[in-house]
């Protein structure tokens, strides 16, 4: 599968998602052998957060990824009101607990809260030098977020999780392009906008042309930036392996004229919207 490089490593531009996975004890199985299944097609980055089941998510992943630890990149994410120089340890800590691994491989701030960006940023920078991560970004940060995370001495921020799919072109207008000229990667959630996109029209026309699916060719769409990745949850074994086809998809100038008429870019500045 394509890569892209981060400031620390390579990752895959498919990974998983997590949310709700893990949260009732009649799907857990289905869920690990179907995360486990996208981990052998090459979609080996994962990523969850402490709020996810208030860290059931995360111990659930303990136990699906053992003995895979070393072959995944391993994100998590810190509740805001966690971050700052005292609770950002402790709550680290306990995510690596549930995790049953002694680092992560990217820490996000997972919304901004009411802690100064200042006092998260050198918090982050303490477990980079300690080795219990080994990279840290954001997510949901708007343009003017970045600025100030900038001024605030972020300068070694990796990655911006955000909200973006076809459905949600926005932060194509200003967000993407700032990303880009920082070197800071974007990591697209809610990708196929929770299950929810329209099986006609422009996504069901573009899938016709390529014998794919309306999910593969806003996966794919996504994925047509350099600097973005995306990442799908899928509970269901023929989802995860549905989405792995997507990578290989390649949208033609035809197909995004298709679709930029369905779902028109954005022609001014929209703020980020966020799940
Ligand atoms: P999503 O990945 O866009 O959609 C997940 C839903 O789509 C599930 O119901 C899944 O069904 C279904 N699906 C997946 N692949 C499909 C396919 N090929 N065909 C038809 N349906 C398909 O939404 P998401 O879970 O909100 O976002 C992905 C991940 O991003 C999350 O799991 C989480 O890790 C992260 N996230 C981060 C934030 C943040 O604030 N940073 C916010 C939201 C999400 P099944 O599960 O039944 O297979």
């Amino acid at each position: 599968m394509r890569t892209l490089t981060l400031r620390t490593a390579s990752i895959p531009v498919l990974g998983q998602g997590t949310w709700r996975m893990g949260e009732s004890s009649r799907d857990r199985r289905a869920e690990a052998e179907a995360l486990r299944a996208g981990i052998d097609l090459g979609m080996t980055l994962i990523d969850t957060a402490e709020m996810y089941g208030e860290g059931d998510t995360e111990s659930f992943l303990g136990e699906a990824l053992a003995g895979l630890r070393d072959r995944v990149f391993l994100v998590s994410k810190v509740y805001p009101h966690n971050a700052d120089r005292a609770r950002l340890p402790r709550a680290l800590a306990a995510s690596l607990r549930r995790l049953r691994t002694d680092h992560l491989d990217l820490y996000l701030l997972h919304w901004r809260g009411d802690v100064p960006l200042g006092e998260t940023v050198e918090a982050l920078e303490a477990q980079v030098r300690a080795g219990t991560i080994r990279a840290w970004g954001v997510s949901n940060f708007d343009a003017d977020d970045m600025e100030e995370l900038r001024q605030a001495g972020g300068g070694a921020c990796a990655v911006n999780q955000i909200l973006y799919n076809v459905t949600r072109r926005g932060p194509e207008f200003d967000l993407l392009p700032a990303l880009a000229a920082q070197g800071i990667a974007v990591m697209a959630y809610s990708p196929v906008e929770q299950g929810r996109l329209p099986r006609t029209g422009a996504l069901a026309a573009v899938a016709a042309r390529h014998g794919a699916t309306p999910y593969q060719v806003a996966l794919a769409f996504t994925l047509r930036h350099p600097d973005v990745v995306a990442i799908p949850k899928a509970a269901r074994l023929a989802h995860v392996q549905e989405n792995r086809r997507a990578a290989d998809l390649v949208l033609t100038a035809e197909d995004l004229a298709t679709l930029d008429a369905a779902f028109p870019p954005p022609r001014r500045k929209t703020p980020l919207a966020m799940l």
